[in-house]
Formats: C-alpha cells, structure tokens, sequence
C-alpha cells in the first residue's frame, strides 16, 4: 500500500503536468496510468510548445521523467479499477492500493467511432478529427467529410484552408434546404449513399465503399467522433457529467474542481474539446488548486 497527498489517474499531458506542480510543492503525489493516450493511433504530436512533431509517446515519456526526478513523485504503472472514499481518505484500487487524501482525476477522453470496416486502421493516419492536428500534413487532398448521425457544418467550412477538394459523404444523414444552401460552395461536392467499408493500404485511405459497391476515391478523411470518458470512475464517485452534441465530459469549476469534494478534473476529461497544450493547461491548474486545497486555503 502506498500512502500519499494526491493520487493523480492520468500520466499524459494533463496528469503530468498536475503532479509536477505537487512534486515542486514538495508533497507527496503518485501518478496511476496505464499508457493509453488519446493521440497515441498518431506518429507525430503537433502544437505543443518545444515538441511539435514529436511522437506523442517521446512526450509522455519525456514528462514521466521529469515528474519521477523529484524524490516526492512516483509512478505506479497499471489501471486503476475502483475509487472509493472521501475528501481526506480516498482509497484507489489497481496494480498497487493508494491512499490519497486527494485526487486528480486526467484519465481523458476516448473518441468513439462510426462502425465502418476500415475505418479504425486509419484513424490517426489519414482519418482525423481536428485539423489543427491533422491538417497540415494532410493538406490539399482530395478529403471526405463524414456525416455520422448529424451533417458537420462546421467542419464543412473550417477544412477550406486545408484542402479545397472536399467531398460530403452524406452517409445517408438528411440534408436540410438550409444545410443544402450553406454547403452550396465552390470547392465542396456532396455525396449520398451510405459509407460501408474504408479501404486503405496500411492506414493510407484509398476510397470509401458506398451501398451498392460504388467507390469515391479520396487520401483524408475528417469526421467528428463521439467522445466520452475513458474510465467511469468520475462517474462512480458521483461527479457530475456534462453532456454535449459531441459527448460527455465531466464538469468543473475556475479551479478544476469536480462537483464531489477533494476530487479534481482536468485534461480531456474536464472539457469537450480536445488539445494537448489545453490539457497540460488544465493539468498545471488543478495541481496547483489542489495543494492549496491541502492547506486549506482555495476558497
Ligand atoms: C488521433 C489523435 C491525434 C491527436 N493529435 C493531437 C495533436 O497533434 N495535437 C494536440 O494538441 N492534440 C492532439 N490530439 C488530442 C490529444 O491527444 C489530447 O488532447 C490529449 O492527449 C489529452 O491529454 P490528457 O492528459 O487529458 O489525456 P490522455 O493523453 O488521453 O491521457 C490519459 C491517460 O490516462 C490513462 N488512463 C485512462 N483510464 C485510466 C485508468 N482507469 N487507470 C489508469 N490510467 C488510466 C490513459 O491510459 C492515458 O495514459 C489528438 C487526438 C487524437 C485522437
């Protein structure tokens, strides 16, 4: 059993950078992580500041390190599978128990995705969600667009710096007149009929396989993925969820407190929009909260 001031779940962008602030402030903070980030389908991270293009496992690799070099800092490798306990007198259960009289919970996000052969094989390669991520290096491609349950107006506007080849694959979600006129644009074709297979060559799309047998041949496609939290451990210790059209988060405060006392949030998890930099953003905050939490002094 390990006895500690915080227990962070999470050793990515967030969770590092919480426990880094609680390790400079000299107190004693395990961090729980079994290594599955969100960006991890990725070769290369883009955007985070001195890193950018970096493997996103040289990222967290290189922050475990720095974490791990002060002597109040550890990492215990493994899922933690239960959570129970109160501010003061958390118990966290997995490879090793921990005692915690606080906790940071930055296990992130993780995206779901339309059930469509192939598809999964490229997330990450060449199917992506975010452009700030993806498209630069995706850039001026012929590129699908995914309807999945809704038309993805936004996206149908924010890839014309990317590409100016775009094809809607209507995917056989209903297209509205006023959807239909806003599509109306130089640059974007739209395409009906359901999508049923995504063939690729070792991740690099090809085509997609409509309904019929009908190939549209394309080297990017974007879509917008349904995101929920990678562990329900929030959700059991009875944090409160925010739902969104895009998914679910859990909810906090200026302070990155959750609703239960003692218990904070931060990264992906805390907000419905994912961001490494934001992530570490949230990260630095909750650790600092959370040590001023212990001295009592967060009002
Ligand atoms: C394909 C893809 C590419 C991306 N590219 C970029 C990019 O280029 N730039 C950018 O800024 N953002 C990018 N993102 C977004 C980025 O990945 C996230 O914003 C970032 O990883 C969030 O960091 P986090 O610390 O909140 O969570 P994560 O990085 O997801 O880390 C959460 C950690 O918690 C662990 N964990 C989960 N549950 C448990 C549990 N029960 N017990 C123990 N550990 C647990 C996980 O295994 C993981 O190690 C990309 C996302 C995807 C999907």
């Amino acid at each position: 059993m390990i006895e500690a001031d915080v227990a962070v779940v999470g050793g990515s962008f967030a969770g590092v950078s919480a426990a880094i602030m609680l390790a400079r402030a000299r107190r004693r903070v395990v961090i729980l992580d079994e290594g599955q980030t969100r960006n991890r389908y990725a070769h290369a991270s883009h955007g985070f500041l001195g890193m950018d293009g970096a493997a996103p496992e040289a990222i967290r690799a290189k922050g475990l390190s720095e974490v791990q070099a002060y002597p109040t800092a550890r990492l215990v490798d493994g899922r933690v599978t239960a959570i129970t306990g109160r501010a003061g007198a958390f118990v966290l259960e997995g490879a090793e128990e921990v005692r915690a009289a606080r906790v940071i919970l930055a296990y992130g996000q993780r995206d779901r995705l339309p059930d469509i052969p192939g598809l999964e094989e490229c997330w990450g390669k060449t199917v992506a969600q975010c452009p700030y991520c993806h498209g630069y290096e995706l850039a001026d491609r012929t590129t699908g667009l995914l309807a999945w349950e809704a038309i993805p107006m936004h996206h149908s506007v924010h890839l014309s710096d990317w590409t100016d080849d775009l094809i809607l694959l209507e995917n056989g979600v209903e297209v509205t007149a006023e959807e239909a006129a806003r599509l109306d644009r130089p640059g974007l074709r739209r395409q009906a009929g359901r999508v049923v297979r995504v063939h690729h060559a070792a991740g690099a799309i090809e085509a997609v396989e409509l309904e019929g047998g009908a190939r549209v041949g394309m080297r990017a496609l974007y879509l917008v993925t349904w995101q929920e939290p990678a562990s329900s451990l929030g959700e059991e210790l009875g944090c409160e969820v925010v739902e969104t059209p895009m998914g679910r988060h859990l909810r906090v405060d200026e302070h990155q407190r959750t609703t239960v006392r003692g218990v904070f949030a931060a990264g992906d998890l805390a907000r419905p929009f994912p961001s490494a930099t934001q992530a570490a953003s949230t990260g630095n905050r909750a650790g600092a909260a959370c040590h001023q939490d212990l001295l009592g002094i967060l009002v």
